[in-house]
């Protein structure tokens, strides 16, 4: 048995070393070295080839490299029987945590205008509403969310979720199912989207979506690219029903040049890094996979199929 590590565009080097130490034994192909397609039953990836997992007769488990699987679950060549996992990892929520938490601050103390304003060598004070005084709407309220919302609790903001199935998390009005999503969006002052991507989220950041948002609300997205239509944003921003908008992820990554975002004065742009995964704290649940997978043991953090997370 062996264990494909596959990650093109990224250095696969700090995986396999972190593997080797906590797994001396192990047997690793690094996709697309020379290997035995019949001996692997566990790939690590991200950003595999399309279409090729098909080729590897014993393949048995999948494992993302990180909390997000929808680079997996794209693949329209996926067999069936495959199972995939997600990484969960607290390092992970808790750098998430703390990067929603500074965007929340930098926007409510208006540290953008200040910025602006100092570049023009101009003394410029305008209000702020406090903390308790802002409600932030956490859009998948899982086990990233869940760490944003203990930070923002834990500063004296308001915090409501929104989920497939109802929580009972304390200080947290929990919303759930398409029934509910009205009443949450519009008493989110700022949303943070922290959805899965799935066919059911796709584009769900939308013009109408916006619309129920109260006016001069403030959108966070660190999920996902694809779950945001960008035009809609645009226009939602520049006829002032937004206040703005912080990104951290897109369609297309990096965003073009030209890109209307780059430097719309209300569009906050980071490179993909609210909270990146770190090999040698995240490779442990690997291992303990891949012994599980040995044992016949069921698998940790296993994504369900057929929802798609
Ligand atoms: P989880 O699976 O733990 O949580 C997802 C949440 O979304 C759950 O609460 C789930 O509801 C809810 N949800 C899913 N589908 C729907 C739907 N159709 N309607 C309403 N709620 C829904 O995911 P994580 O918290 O681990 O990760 C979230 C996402 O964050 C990842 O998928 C990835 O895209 C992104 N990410 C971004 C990073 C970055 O650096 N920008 C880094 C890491 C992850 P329920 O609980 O009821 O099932």
């Amino acid at each position: 048995m062996s264990l494909l590590v596959i990650s093109p565009g990224k250095d696969p080097e700090a995986w396999v070393k972190a593997l080797k130490e906590q797994h001396p034994g192990l047997n690793i192909y690094v996709y697309p070295e020379d290997h035995d397609k019949e001996e692997v039953e566990f790939a690590l990836t991200w950003k595999h080839p399309r279409g090729i997992f098909k080729n590897y007769p014993n393949l048995k488990v999948i494992a993302s490299m990180g909390a997000g699987v929808d680079h997996i679950t794209s693949d329209e060549e996926l067999p069936e029987n495959i199972k995939i996992t997600k990484v969960v990892d607290d390092r992970l929520e808790e750098d998430m945590g703390t990067f929603v938490l500074s965007l929340i601050l930098a926007h409510q103390r208006n540290l953008l205008h200040y910025r602006e304003s100092q570049l023009n060598e101009k003394w410029e004070p305008v209000p702020y509403t406090r903390n308790n005084q802002i409600k932030v709407g956490i859009l998948g309220i899982g086990n990233l969310g869940q760490r944003v919302a203990h930070k923002l609790l834990q500063n004296d903001f308001q915090v409501i979720g929104f989920s497939r199935n109802k929580k009972e998390i304390e200080n947290v009005e929990s919303f759930a199912g398409e029934d509910e999503l009205d009443e949450f969006l519009e008493q989110s002052n700022i949303l943070v989207n922290m959805l899965p991507l799935t066919p059911n989220t796709e584009k769900i950041l939308d013009k109408e979506l916006f619309e129920k948002l109260p006016k001069g609300a403030y959108l966070i997205n660190v999920a996902r690219g694809e779950h945001l239509v960008e035009q809609d944003l645009l226009a939602k921003v520049d006829d002032g029903h937004l206040s703005g908008a912080a990104l951290d992820v897109f369609w297309e990554e990096p965003i073009r040049d030209e890109h209307p975002f780059w430097k719309h004065p209300k569009i906050r742009v980071t490179p993909h890094i609210a909270s990146v995964t770190h090999p040698k704290s995240v490779v442990p649940q690997i291992i303990e996979n891949y012994e599980r997978l040995q044992d016949g043991e069921p698998l940790k953090n296993e994504v369900k199929r057929d929802i798609g997370y």
